[in-house]
């Protein structure tokens, strides 16, 4: 396999080309599985593409030759989540002698550069669509109606607005125990993060000091929050039943009955106003006990944040965004007391277990992420089948325009002790891996403690890749010599 072949295309470095389906056999390589992405790297042939990519309206992911495309029916599924999705019908010359450049097979990478557009405007969609081939439709892409995306604009979409497909969904969670300079520079970034977002995006405010304030961004005649205590640990449905985010689970005769519109999460063209007013209201906090740290209900946050997402039942993809200036220092997930007699942890502490609160507010986190993990799709990996990464770069190129570069990469799983694992090896990447994990280490411990980790894991590696794949005998440490332990010393 020849890696720096496979860099130029991709841009990616492998330690490791073929993974291993099960845990141990990754572990037992020693050298992790690990890729190195150069963002921006400059490609002979990098197509750009003048309009927004289409993303799966499940997990997120960009269209990308890996889809399966139905061209009958203009539907692609979607490689990482197996969702099935329309094209638009700014598409509908697809065929397959017709290909859009961002399902070429050749291209592993690609470019979208599409036109810059007005902030404000009620019409723009994410996809506005120019056309990519000749003689299609140059409409803007409209609403398909036949897809569950309908069921969920009624759900989530509290005004009636005329939204199409829904975006995907941001919840943002803002310290309000930041002082003002800080508070200042986080609105103005939350203004700018706001105006480049897509009208159809969900957005939600949440802020977070002693209390946790979910912003009603439906309500216009005044500012309205519903607070929650930052000491309690509440479970996703009472965090919904204070929300009032009940929905009937029966369909009746195919419709849903009785929705209660919520107003939490709401697309961005129907509350950019309150949003951004929301921002402006957000008050940096003066009365901070002397010899205190500031109160920050953090992980109380954060699940409240989770719990609103459950609730709206968001399938479009969501993510939440914390803009936090400290440690949470209040209810679950705290991290220090506020009290600045007791000092805030190090990595040391946390190796020589010398942290209260660490193992609850591991154990809450843990809990977070199993309740995002839990809508997953939990497929176990088949040796011989391929699994796909995709890397998603968004930048700001020299014109002011958005570009973002989306590149999309398959690879193999494969039985632990199959000579594929060795022929993928890529001795040049691990070094630096390695290298890299050291760097990092040596933040946290002694030098000589990183030296004998190194020392032990390249040994480990050496006797491994010898036992292992005794009979390729090009694993050995004569012919990888950069992963060679050094007994000199
Ligand atoms: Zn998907």
């Amino acid at each position: 396999m020849d890696f720096l072949e496979l860099e130029a295309i991709e841009g990616l470095r492998w330690s490791w080309n073929s993974w291993p389906t099960t845990k141990s056999d990754c572990e037992s390589l020693v050298v992790p599985l690990s890729i190195m992405y150069t963002p921006l790297m400059h490609f002979s042939e990098l197509p750009t593409i003048p309009y927004d990519p289409l993303i799966c309206s499940r997990c997120g992911a960009v269209l990308n030759p890996y889809a399966r495309v139905d061209y009958q029916s203009r539907i692609w599924s979607c490689p990482f989540c197996f969702h099935k999705n329309h094209f638009p019908r700014s598409y509908s010359g697809i065929t397959e002698t017709n290909l859009p450049a961002e399902l070429f097979p050749t291209y592993s990478a690609v470019e979208y550069a599409p036109p810059q557009r007005k902030s404000g405007s009620a019409t723009t969609t994410p996809t506005a669509a120019a056309s990519w081939g000749n003689g299609f439709n140059q409409g803007l892409r409209s609403m398909s109606s036949t897809s569950s995306f309908s069921s969920l604009a009624s759900t989530v979409g509290g005004g009636g607005g005329v939204i199409g497909e829904l975006g995907p969904a941001f919840v943002f969670l803002v310290d309000a125990s930041m002082v003002e300079d800080e508070l200042r520079a986080v609105r103005s970034e939350l203004l700018l993060v706001i105006e480049q977002l897509p009208e159809n995006c969900l957005v939600a405010l949440i802020t977070f000091d002693s209390m946790v304030r979910v912003y009603d961004l439906g309500f216009s005649q005044c500012s309205k929050v519903v607070v929650f205590h930052g000491e309690r640990d509440l479970s996703p449905d009472q965090i919904q039943q204070f929300l009032g985010l009940g929905y009937p689970k029966q369909l009746h005769h195919g419709k849903m009955s009785a929705i209660r519109k919520q107003s939490f999460l709401l697309p961005l063209a129907e509350c950019e106003f309150n949003l951004t007013s929301a921002f402006e209201e957000i008050v940096p906090l003066v009365n901070v006990k002397p010899g205190h740290r500031p109160h920050r209900a953090t992980g109380a946050a954060i699940s409240t944040a989770l719990g609103l997402l459950e609730g709206c039942s968001v399938t479009t993809g969501s993510r939440i965004m914390v803009f936090t200036s400290g440690p949470a220092t209040r209810g679950p997930g705290i991290i220090v007391d506020s009290d600045l007699g007791h000092s805030i942890r190090t990595h040391r502490d946390i190796i020589t277990g010398r942290v209260s609160y660490y193992d609850r507010s591991c154990g809450f986190y843990k809990k977070l992420a199993k309740r995002l993990l839990s809508s997953e799709q939990n497929r176990k990996p088949q040796p011989g089948s391929a699994f796909f990464i995709q890397f998603i770069t968004r930048y700001r190129y020299g014109n002011g325009g958005m570009r973002k570069r989306v590149t999309t990469v398959a690879r193999r799983w494969v039985v632990g002790k199959s000579p594929e694992v060795s022929s993928g090896f890529d001795q040049e990447t691990a070094a630096s891996v390695m290298a890299r994990l050291a760097i990092n280490r040596a933040e946290e411990c002694y030098a000589r403690d990183v030296i004998r980790w190194l020392d032990d894991g390249l040994i480990r590696f050496a006797s491994r890749s010898c036992t292992t794949y005794e009979d390729h005998s090009f694993l050995t440490s004569s012919t990888i010599p950069l992963m060679k332990p050094d007994f000199s010393g």
